[in-house]
């Protein structure tokens, strides 16, 4: 995939083309161009450089050299740096928000909290002590484990929240002592550039480098000898072509990948009041979350009720570009996911399907697809099965909590899921038993820098954000004494 449809290309003099990548602490240039699309209208609006190998390898060069000063900063250096980058997530807030809006499309309000939870996840990640661990001590031994940083790290971010996804992976490389590349998806590299840009003059020089570039880009950075780490945040087929080529230099990674969120209804709750936070829950970004909620299982006493609500939300949610005021769903993000997302709708209309909600796709220009709910559908059909990543999601009917249980388990995935009831007691024990790396209780894509984050299953593999996810950038060490003279 490569955000540069023919016939967007050639237009270079209509498009605005002041940006670049950062190498070393200055703008680079590369031979190849990548068009981006606002996907509001269908059109390119910007271009950026796209980096080939030769820029790959002097990112890498200059990462390398800036790695070793910068790991022998202390942590109150270091976060006295992440501090600086989040103020500058907050100085350009509105900016960085228009421009996000512009290349992603989501709401403004939506692209505005986005940059905000930058600032704050950078902040709050950067405040959590690294501190070495006694593991043993007495007359003769001691003996304590020590962390130390990796190197340099690559870090790969999707498009449906480039700024957010970037600043996670970022903060927690700069602040345990490693240097970064940063890559963002071809389909939307603006932010991240532009990002690279304002951060130049608040980190030392090779210490933070960005670069713009297709998938291919991507897999020189996994299989490169002089990168130590992958921070990845994408599919789950990427992520294990990611994991197998990181495997030839023995690559730490980080996978964080696809989920198919369960949200499991129970009968005593208020269908009325839960369906607002149940709606923008599955629909903020238009579905395009990785922990939006993608299945709703409702209990069959409220079912009906619950689809009734859901609908209505549904109905009251107006679309259009993310700079319109008012907007609660933009389009989707490129045209690639745009076909996916009408073909899955296609389908589910053909299998016979209760359409609820939406269903009618404008058909452009810009790619937009309404809110779309669907009842009565069978458990085997690809909307349930599969990711979506869309604005379309099925709500299915259980009787016994055993059955929803099973059923929000039966899948290959396992990144997050929650349980909805007035009794929180009840609904933490079935929490429990979803097999998921997050499960929450009458709320969903809840979370702070202190709790870990990551998926179970295909979901991925590690943990962002806390101390967990801190740890994972850095080497343990044993420091193993013995005390006795020689
Ligand atoms: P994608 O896997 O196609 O691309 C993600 C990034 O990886 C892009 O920068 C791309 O250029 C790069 N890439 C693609 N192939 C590569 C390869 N073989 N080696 C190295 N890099 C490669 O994913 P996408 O379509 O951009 O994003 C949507 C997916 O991301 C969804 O499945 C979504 O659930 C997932 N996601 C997960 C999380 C999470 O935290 N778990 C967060 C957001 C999105």
């Amino acid at each position: 995939m490569n955000g540069q449809p023919a016939e967007n290309r050639g237009q270079a003099a209509n498009l605005r083309s002041d940006f670049a990548h950062l190498i070393d602490g200055e703008p680079a240039t590369s031979e190849a161009w990548l068009d981006v699309i606002d996907p509001a209208t269908g059109r390119a609006f910007a271009r950026t450089p796209s980096a080939g190998r030769a820029e790959l390898d002097r990112a890498v060069a200059a990462a390398r050299r800036a790695a070793m000063p910068w790991r022998e900063r202390s942590f109150e250096e270091r976060r006295a740096a992440v501090g600086r980058m989040a103020q500058v997530f907050r100085d350009h807030q509105a900016e960085l928000a228009e421009l996000l809006t512009r290349e992603q499309g989501k709401p403004l309000e939506q692209s505005r909290a986005e940059v905000t939870r930058a600032a704050t996840q950078a902040e709050g990640m950067a405040r959590i002590p690294i501190e070495p661990e006694l593991l043993l001590e007495d007359e003769t031994r001691r003996i304590e484990l020590r962390y130390y940083p990796l190197g340099v790290v690559g870090i790969i971010t999707p498009w449906n929240a480039p700024i957010n996804l970037a600043a996670g992976p970022l903060t927690s490389a700069l602040y345990t002592g490693n240097a970064a590349i940063l890559k963002p998806s071809p389909y939307t590299p603006l932010t991240t550039l532009r990002l690279g840009e304002l951060l130049k003059d608040v980190l030392p020089r090779g210490v933070l480098n960005v670069l713009a570039g297709g998938d291919e880009l991507g897999e020189w950075m996994t299989a490169h000898p002089g990168i130590d780490k992958i921070s990845f945040t994408g599919s789950v087929e990427s992520g294990k072509k990611v994991m197998a080529s990181a495997a030839g230099t023995l690559k730490r990674v980080t996978l964080e990948l696809g989920g198919n969120d369960a949200a499991i209804v129970l009968e005593d709750v208020d269908p009325n009041a839960v369906a607002p936070k149940l709606f923008f829950a599955a629909f903020v970004n238009s579905g395009q979350v990785c922990m939006a909620v993608k299945r709703i299982y409702a209990h069959e006493r409220i079912y009906d009720a619950l689809c009734e609500a859901l609908a209505a939300e549904a109905r009251k949610a107006k679309m259009g570009s993310g700079l319109e005021p008012g907007v609660a769903l933009g389009p989707i993000q490129n045209k690639e996911q745009y076909d996916r997302v009408v073909g899955l709708l296609e389908e589910t209309r053909r299998s016979g399907a209760r359409i609820l909600a939406g269903g009618e796709v404008p058909g452009g220009p810009g790619y937009f697809i309404p809110p779309t709910l669907v009842a009565n559908l069978d458990e085997g059909s690809r909307l349930v099965r599969e990711e979506q990543f869309g604005p379309i999601v099925p709500i299915l009917k259980f009787r016994d909590v055993d059955d929803a249980v099973r059923r929000a388990n039966d899948t290959r995935y396992g990144l997050s899921g929650s349980v909805w009831s007035r009794d929180t007691e009840r609904a933490a024990a079935i929490a429990a038993r979803l097999e998921v790396g997050t499960a929450w209780v009458n709320q969903h894509r809840a979370t702070l820098a202190t709790v870990p984050f990551g998926g179970a299953k295909e979901s991925g593999i590690g943990r962002q954000y806390s101390v967990l996810g801190l740890k994972s950038y850095m080497e343990p060490r044993v420091i193993s004494i013995l005390k006795q003279p020689l």
